[in-house]
């Protein structure tokens, strides 16, 4: 964390936005209502502010994304969600149990519309989590989900915020009433920043598509440079070596269908990018299609995969597949710098029609004197007289220097390469902190 009272501070409001709305139940109500329907209400409260909260860290604004990290927020964003479920569903039940009277505003039939708002706020966030946490075993596309996701979330804030104002207890009291219009203002100023003016900077940073060139197994690697500036003159954007942006294409920037894909080319040459794309079945799929001309938004760029925020005497680069593509910027441009501290890239891949971007490698190789590459075949062909296996503490254990533990190290690989290297490096006593990775999962 590079701003550490920054983050503090972010950390702070985030609470304090979070506990107001508790001033109403303790400071308002009634005393004859008792400890328990006071603990319910609170419950309901905090658990409804830190929904609209959600909000905030969803809207990957780069004052609080850039401070904590997108892996970090996407963590957090679960963990709260969790805790939502629990104040929620704790609301009710408090209720339930304290006076069974309470049950009969279960019955649509003749419960008042402020009890049929609870319910129906209930049951969206029921819906909404049961759709996030099985969404594979559901066999939801991405894409269906990401606007299912964003329509139930906006209906169960909304939803909530009528049962409590149906309920008119909490805003009989001036404060009261501009505390409510302060949160929805935020509400509906987060939704235009997110939908309509972020899209709308982004329509003013316009790039172009200058060719598309196959890599194996369907995959492509796009070049793009930018078309438009923005109000300052200004033309695309400086990146570090590792990050990634999201990618939209299509005729207007309005629409929700972005992807984040790492840039694969020199953070030295921010003017013309390259990203390498994978395809898996929606719109890498069609990244093949996209004709020289084509527009494409770019918004970024994210990530902390960055030798310029991890300086060391050396670097270690581990991938696997398409995971190669942040290695391939942070290699880039250390020949671009002409960077000449030594560095390995240990490639693992499945099958040797498969490397992704091998070309790319060997030039690599080619240009750089203190590159170490070695490349490790899962299920090699009968014509591969290559390194066989996967990435393992053996093969980490004969190729990693002496001076190991004072390397930096970069991983971008799926989960189970990533969990084995990052455990034989800790054992080959790699301090954690010198080992930096990367998912290419947020959901
Ligand atoms: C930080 C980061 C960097 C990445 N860099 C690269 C890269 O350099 N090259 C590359 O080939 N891939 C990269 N990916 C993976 C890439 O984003 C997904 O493969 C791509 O979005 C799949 O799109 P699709 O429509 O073809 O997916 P589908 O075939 O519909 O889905 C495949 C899976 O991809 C994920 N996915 C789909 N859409 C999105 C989305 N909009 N946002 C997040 N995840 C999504 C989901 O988990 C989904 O199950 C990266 C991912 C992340 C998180």
């Amino acid at each position: 964390m590079h701003h550490p009272v920054r983050a503090a501070l972010w950390v702070l409001a985030y609470l304090l936005i979070a506990l107001a709305p508790l001033a109403l139940s303790l400071i308002q109500l009634d005393p004859g209502r008792g400890f328990w329907v006071n603990l319910s209400v609170a419950a309901g409260f905090v658990g409804l502010s830190l929904m609209g909260l959600q909000f905030v860290i969803a809207a990957r604004s780069v004052h609080v994304t850039g401070l904590f990290g997108p892996d970090v927020l996407l963590r957090v964003h679960r963990q709260i969600t969790a805790l939502i479920a629990v104040l929620i569903f704790a609301h009710p039940i408090i209720l339930f149990v304290w006076d069974a009277r309470f049950l009969a505003l279960l019955n649509p039939f003749t419960s008042p519309p402020r009890a049929k708002f609870a319910v129906a706020s209930v049951v969206l966030l029921s819906i909404l989590i049961i759709t996030s946490v099985w969404r594979r075993r559901l066999k939801i596309p991405y894409q269906t989900w990401q606007v299912l996701h964003s329509v139930l979330a906006v209906l169960v804030v909304v939803t909530g915020v009528a049962h409590v104002l149906l309920i008119g207890y909490y805003v009989s009291e001036p404060w009261e009433r501009a505390l409510w219009v302060v949160y929805s203002a935020v509400f509906i100023w987060i939704g235009l920043w997110v939908r309509v003016i972020r899209p709308l900077s982004r329509w003013r940073r316009r790039w172009r598509v200058v060719h598309v060139r196959p890599q194996p197994l369907g995959s492509h690697t796009v070049r793009l440079e930018p078309v438009s500036s923005d109000s300052y003159g200004r033309q695309g954007f400086s990146f570090s070596a590792g990050q990634y942006a999201w990618i939209q294409t299509g005729r207007n920037p309005f629409s929700i269908n972005y992807h984040p894909f790492s840039f694969s080319s020199s953070a030295e040459n921010p003017q013309s990018v390259e990203f390498t794309i994978k395809t898996e079945h929606g719109f890498t799929a069609r990244v093949g299609e996209l004709e020289p001309g084509a527009i494409v938004y770019l918004d970024g760029p994210w990530g902390q995969l960055t030798m310029d925020d991890n300086e060391g005497p050396g670097f270690v680069f581990i991938a696997a597949g398409v995971g190669v593509t942040p290695m391939l910027s942070m290699l880039t441009t250390m020949a671009d710098r002409g960077d000449h501290r030594p560095c390995w890239l240990i490639l693992g891949n499945r099958n040797e029609s498969e490397v992704i971007c091998s070309a790319e490698v060997n030039q690599l190789n080619e240009r750089m004197a203190n590159l170490t590459v070695v490349q490790t075949i899962s299920q090699p062909g009968t014509n591969w007289n290559g390194r066989a296996g996967r990435i393992s503490r053996e093969l980490l254990d004969e190729v990693l220097p002496e001076n190991r533990a004072r390397m930096q190290y970069f991983m971008c690989a799926a989960g189970p390469v990533m969990d084995t290297a990052q455990s034989a490096l800790v054992e080959l006593g790699v301090p954690v902190a010198r080992i930096h990775s990367e998912r290419f999962a947020m959901a």
